[in-house]
């Protein structure tokens, strides 16, 4: 475990002390994060959680700083979750670095890390799992099976041993913040899901722990993405709303740079995530697009310029 300068790891046995932390806390076990969890409702504190996979960036910050203004207790957790990977995916190499990540979360009034291990989250013999049904079906859910019930499985865990009355998730992440909310909504769990916009890099991209995979010249190759969602915007503001029409606009686009190899982009409704003819004002452009060996998302409402 890292120790930092301005925080501490801890082991059993429990910090009892945590009414609330006076100083941000690592904890890695479950059992005693349940207990700290449980104490702080006790005390009648709101506790504001964001789950991450770590490697932090402004898009994670930005969640922290709206949970740090939300909640009396800030719970960051941090778990790279083995079961929302696929067999040829990038599980391995994933950034970890919970040195930085720590005084990242700090510097923005993190109250505590939960970051277990894997073999913490999953002993030996575990065999449940959360399944969300047609909304995962379809975009990510097609291209990567068994990512959502890997992502609903361990969120709903992380509910259970956070017990935060309020959560957030980026619309980075689209269709996942629309499952989380399908699965809050459909398991009575007593959390207020909150998404917040996508945070950029200066030039567009939108920030993502695996752009630190690019090279200079896919990470250029790269901002292709979010010219795809300007693109789509300038078109609809034109008056064009034939999605097949756009889209094979952007399919074109997308061509023009040479790594780049589209694995899904699609117009859907906001809500319920199905494909659309015609663009109208809840639609939204959803793609995964890989570059080189990377596979970035990226997705934009299309509503600020549809009649
Ligand atoms: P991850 O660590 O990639 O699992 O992301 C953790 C949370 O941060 C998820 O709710 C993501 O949607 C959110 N997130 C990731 N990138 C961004 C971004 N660029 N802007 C806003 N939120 C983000």
């Amino acid at each position: 475990m890292d120790e930092g300068p301005g925080w501490k790891a801890f082991d059993f046995p429990l910090p009892l002390h945590l009414t609330p932390c006076t100083s941000m806390e690592i904890i890695t076990s479950v059992s005693m994060m349940q207990q700290c969890c449980l104490k702080l409702h006790r005390t009648g504190k709101k506790i504001a959680f964001v789950p991450t996979m770590g490697w932090l960036h402004e898009g994670h910050l930005s969640l922290l700083r709206e949970g740090r203004r939300r909640g009396d207790v800030l719970v960051l957790s941090i778990f790279v979750n083995p079961t929302q990977f696929g067999a040829n995916e990038d599980l391995a190499s994933y950034p970890r670095d919970l040195s930085r990540d720590a005084a990242l979360a700090e510097s923005v009034g993190t109250d505590l890390i939960f970051a277990p291990e894997a073999a913490e989250m999953y002993p030996r013999g575990y065999a449940s799992y959360v399944d969300v049904e047609g909304l995962t079906e379809s975009l990510c859910g097609a291209a990567r099976p068994g990512h959502f019930r890997g992502v609903t499985t361990v969120v709903s865990k992380l509910f259970a041993i956070v017990q935060p009355q309020v959560a957030f998730f980026g619309q980075k992440d689209f269709q996942q913040l629309a499952v989380i909310r399908r699965m809050t909504l459909d398991l009575n769990l007593p959390v207020e899901i909150v998404g917040l916009p996508i945070v950029r890099e200066a030039d567009g991209l939108a920030m993502s722990s695996r752009n630190v995979y690019l090279t200079p010249d896919l990470r250029r190759q790269a901002l292709v993405l979010s010219r795809a969602i300007a693109t789509a915007r300038q078109l609809v503001g034109q008056g064009e709303t034939a999605a097949a029409s756009i889209l094979a606009d952007l399919r074109q686009l997308i061509a023009s740079e040479p790594a780049a190899r589209i694995d899904y982009i699609e117009i859907c409704h906001q809500f319920t995530l199905q494909p659309q003819q015609q663009v109208d004002a809840d639609s939204v452009l959803l793609m995964a697009v890989f570059l080189g060996e990377t596979r970035l998302i990226d997705n934009g409402l299309l509503r600020e310029v549809a009649n």
